[in-house]
């Protein structure tokens, strides 16, 4: 059977059913060998969801996690030494986390956490984990056409995600913050999601790689740079071969998420890397499949992943993940405390 990790999924909602089993339907059904299931602040506090992901790797030991660190309830400017940010990661690692998933540069959180992704107390944990080699994953900036209400798709304007109000940072003082972090921490084992929105630019990503050994993009849709894979396809096809050590593939599934949409996602995304076969992409036109090499479609499904992370997921201290619990319960919502306690009860 093929090997194929999903690097990038999150469970960020409460639903009714079994939230631990919530992807099991989508593993079968797809064949997917491992997930990584990474902890973001939306609908709950990074620390709710921290625990939330590390128990349902308690109940599946083969999955990945990544988590996040707590700046709403603990700003930035204000951070005491016993949770600051490189505390809270080395307690994340000590649980058993793979790495660290930042949203901070998703314009909307960004402008919550302060507008600012190079403040010092995030150089100190980029500093930390760049001594360590320890995996950051980081969503940073939006498609571009989210700051035009012109060109915004309707989704987008209905999830409240486009930035004309004056009141967000812009798509190139985000992408300005990204680079000097690299710059600042040329080593850093950093994979940009979502292509780092630079489907219109990709030679952008040619003169990072150029810089930095261990930066890499995964492919979860934004749809908009499929489209541009579409349109520039013998381009890409030397883009894809020349950096498949860079690529990783990903789909961006979510709980609760639209099942079906999941699938579809999945199934764009494998055929383009997988295949040689057309399917039909974000544009409702044809997009082809790239035809690699069987090694270059096994460093994308799942080989550049696994040298970042490890071969295999990390042990969950029990006793670390109830430390964590009782340290950090004033950032849980009355709400996520009722839904948290069966699940520790359960599994824990
Ligand atoms: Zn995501």
């Amino acid at each position: 059977m093929r090997k194929i990790i999903d690097s990038h999924l999150h469970i960020s909602k409460w639903g009714e059913d079994d939230i631990i089993s919530c992807f099991d339907n989508y593993k079968r059904e797809k064949n997917v060998s491992t997930l990584n299931i990474c902890a973001i602040p939306l609908r709950m506090s990074n620390v709710a969801n921290n625990i939330l992901v590390a128990l349902y790797k308690l109940a599946h030991p083969d999955t990945y996690i990544h988590g996040g660190i707590e700046i709403v309830n603990i700003p930035l400017d204000n951070m005491p030494a016993d949770m600051n940010a490189v505390t809270q990661y080395k307690e994340l690692m000590e649980i058993g986390f793979d790495g660290i998933k930042m949203l901070e540069g998703k314009p909307n959180v960004h402008k919550i956490v302060g507008k600012n992704l190079n403040h010092p107390s995030l150089n100190m944990l980029y500093k930390a984990m760049e001594e360590d080699g320890t995996h950051l994953l980081m969503h940073s900036n939006d498609p571009d056409e989210f700051w035009d209400t012109e060109r915004a798709p309707d989704w987008a304007v209905n999830a409240g995600w486009t930035y004309t109000d004056g009141t967000f940072s812009s798509y190139e003082e985000i992408q300005g913050q990204t680079i000097k972090i690299l710059e600042d921490h040329p080593n850093l084992s950093l994979t940009l999601a979502h292509f780092f929105f630079c489907g219109k630019t990709p030679e952008l990503l040619e003169g990072l790689f150029s810089l930095y050994p261990n930066l890499c993009v995964d492919l979860t849709p934004g749809g908009e740079m499929y489209v541009e894979f579409e349109k520039n396809y013998s381009y890409y096809k030397d883009f894809f071969n020349k950096y498949s050590k860079r690529l990783i593939f990903g789909t961006d599934r979510a709980y609760l998420g639209d099942e079906k949409y999941g699938n579809w996602i999945f199934d764009l995304v494998t055929t383009f890397i997988d295949t040689d076969k057309p399917t039909k992409s974000f544009d409702n036109k044809d997009l082809l499949g790239l035809d690699l090499s069987q090694d270059k479609r096994n460093d994308i499904l799942f080989g550049n992943f696994t040298r970042r992370v490890g071969e295999k997921p990390r042990t969950i201290n029990r006793e670390a993940l109830r430390k964590y619990i009782d340290k950090y319960s004033f950032a849980l919502t009355e709400y996520d405390k009722e839904k948290l306690k069966p699940l520790i009860k359960k599994y824990l």
